[in-house]
């Protein structure tokens, strides 16, 4: 590529920014601004099904981009070592773990709507309304517990999960795996809420107040 463009890591965190704000506050305004930026960072692909994939799921209003930035493409900062995610070598692995984050996104959006209730799945329906969220409990819904590579994959009593759920819940089907793919964004708040809450691995369902203090005191290797 030519060094002299924009790192996917810069494009995808200006769309971030600029979908992020719209999503709060719907303004046609700003939707030309978006759909620019968009094309920009779907320009980088290449294969018509990715930017098939990207272009329904990345708009979606639960679509996790928040967290995508501080995960997938934020530095990694370590004792001894310290990955910047705007090295050019990193270009095709950030452009492909994007496309399979956004395809599991759709699979998953896919099965809450076919296999189970969406109106009671988790804890508002996601069906692109702006539901009120859950408030008066411990969880500030900042998401930084569901930043992990998987979980055992077992469900609470009388729940069956279709078999594709296994792997991306013990992070053995997306590459590299950093973030819980069922953690859902709430239009483009800073703010997450698990989509199966209600049907959630019995592990996620013991996760107590006193695991989220030590968690949030133990936040990891992600930089900005
Ligand atoms: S299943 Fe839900 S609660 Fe458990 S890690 Fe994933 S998003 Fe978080």
């Amino acid at each position: 590529m030519n060094c002299q463009e924009h790192h996917i890591t810069e494009l995808f965190k200006q769309y971030v920014g600029l979908q992020q704000t719209l999503l709060i506050r719907p303004d046609t305004a700003q939707q030309h601004a978006v759909n620019c930026c968009f094309k920009r960072l779907l320009d980088r692909f290449h294969r018509e099904t990715d930017v098939s994939i990207l272009l329904q799921a990345l708009p979606d209003p639960y679509f996790p981009l928040g967290m995508l930035e501080q995960t997938i493409f934020a530095d990694v900062v370590g004792m001894r070592f310290f990955i910047n995610k705007k090295r050019y070598d990193l270009e095709p692995i950030l452009g492909q773990e994007l496309v399979e984050w956004a395809g599991a996104f759709l699979r998953i959006r896919q099965d809450i709507q076919t296999l189970f209730d969406p109106n009671t799945v988790t804890c508002i329906p996601v069906d692109g309304t702006r539901h009120h969220l859950p408030s008066g409990q411990w969880c500030g819904l900042c998401g930084v517990c569901c930043q992990i590579g998987g979980v055992p994959p077992d469900p609470p009593a009388n729940v069956v999960y279709p078999d594709h759920w296994l792997g991306f819940l013990a992070g053995e089907t997306l590459e590299n795996q950093q973030l819980c793919p069922f953690l859902f964004q709430y239009f483009g708040e800073p703010l997450y809420f698990c989509a199966i809450h209600n049907i959630k691995p019995l592990s996620c369902l013991v996760f107590d107040q006193k695991d989220c203090r030590r968690r949030l005191e133990d936040r990891g290797l992600h930089g900005s």
